[in-house]
């Protein structure tokens, strides 16, 4: 099951587990980090049970998200604790960690090697026994299905007094959009995405070089800012706004900004299926710009996020009941109201 948890397990073994446990996975599947991860905690004792890199074990981080380059070039990745070194005469020595010196050194990475490996010299806790897992959610500690649904349903109902935005939720597992982009967006809705402020908070030190935004490089890079008030992503929302024909306010706060565009589709008779499309278009393509921008450094500009914005909101017509059986990108592009009604 921790293989599962951490994506290294194979569909087939999941046909063991319940249909909760499946709709679990399901989730964790898509998600870029999740909350599941986050809220185990791994005591480690000889090491066999415990995922050197996927794991958090040795600091409030897992060593994945710590060291993202030395994990991506790292050729033991799902191995345990155990299997990266060996006892010598009474001493643990850690190995290389699956890391080559090579290439480590065309990447430039030997000072983060040297500060992991200061870190994992580090570790004395070694215990005879098998490792344990400790799970945040459940008042023993224990993991069971039962608490982690529990967990997964609590972070989707909001306590409080009601808001008119909450059926934002109900209407976004609506649309007909594939099922990734429904978690992606329903992230985005609970402020879950690992926008780097939100790193800042959970103490994770990754090596970026600044915290700013990647788009205008002058703010924190917050979710609302990153999705909805940066100058840049303001002129993206602006040119998708008017090619629906839509005035060009931006609202600020995420679901506010999600009713605001669904209210304005709705009032032009688009399909009930079809009414967040175009902005789970526009988001999801900010967010896949933002990802290469960081992790590939990719270049990036205004006119192409609007274009690849506009592809995905055509292709996502086409799925679930459609009305328009064949129209071209081109057609579409002249008059998206038309083919989404
Ligand atoms: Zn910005």
């Amino acid at each position: 099951m921790t293989s599962n948890m951490f994506g290294g397990g194979s569909n087939k073994k999941a046909t063991k587990f319940s249909f909760w446990w499946k709709d679990i996975q399901k989730i964790i599947s898509y998600s870029f980090r999740d909350p599941l991860v986050d809220s185990c905690r791994f005591s480690v004792h000889n090491g066999f049970a415990t995922l050197f890199w996927e794991a958090r074990w040795l600091n409030v981080t897992s060593l994945k998200d710590l060291f993202p380059d030395l994990y991506g070039i790292s050729r033991l990745k799902f191995v345990s604790v155990a299997a990266m070194g060996g006892w010598k005469d009474g001493v643990w020595v850690w190995g290389d960690l699956g890391v080559s010196e090579l290439e480590m050194g065309e990447l430039g990475l030997e000072a983060d090697f040297a500060v992991l490996l200061g870190l994992v010299e580090g570790f004395k806790g070694w215990k005879g026994g098998k490792d344990s897992i400790e799970w945040d959610y459940s008042e023993d500690k224990d993991f069971t299905v039962a608490s982690c649904y529990t967990f997964y349903n609590n972070l989707r109902i909001h306590h409080g007094p009601p808001n008119r935005n909450d059926e934002a939720f109900g209407l976004l597992w609506k649309l007909d959009v594939p099922f990734k982009i429904k978690a992606f967006g329903w992230r985005l809705f609970l402020d879950r995405l690992p926008v780097k402020d939100l790193l800042k908070i959970r103490g994770i030190t990754i090596p970026l070089d600044d915290l700013n935004c990647f788009f205008c490089g002058n703010w924190l890079e917050s979710s609302s800012h990153l999705f909805f008030s940066c100058l840049v992503v303001k002129n993206i929302w602006s040119e998708i706004a008017n090619w629906v024909g839509k005035g060009d306010r931006v609202e600020s706060e995420c679901l506010s900004n999600f009713m605001d565009w669904h209210l304005f589709f709705h009032s032009k008779k688009v399909k009930h299926r079809k009414l967040g499309v175009v902005w789970l278009a526009t988001t999801w393509t900010i967010w896949l710009v933002r990802n290469g921008a960081c992790f590939q450094k990719e270049v990036w500009n205004v006119n192409n996020i609007v274009w690849n914005a506009k592809h995905l909101a055509w292709r996502w017509s086409f799925c679930g009941k459609i009305t328009h059986p064949n129209y071209s990108f081109y057609e579409f592009c002249k008059d998206p109201l038309h083919f989404l009604s």
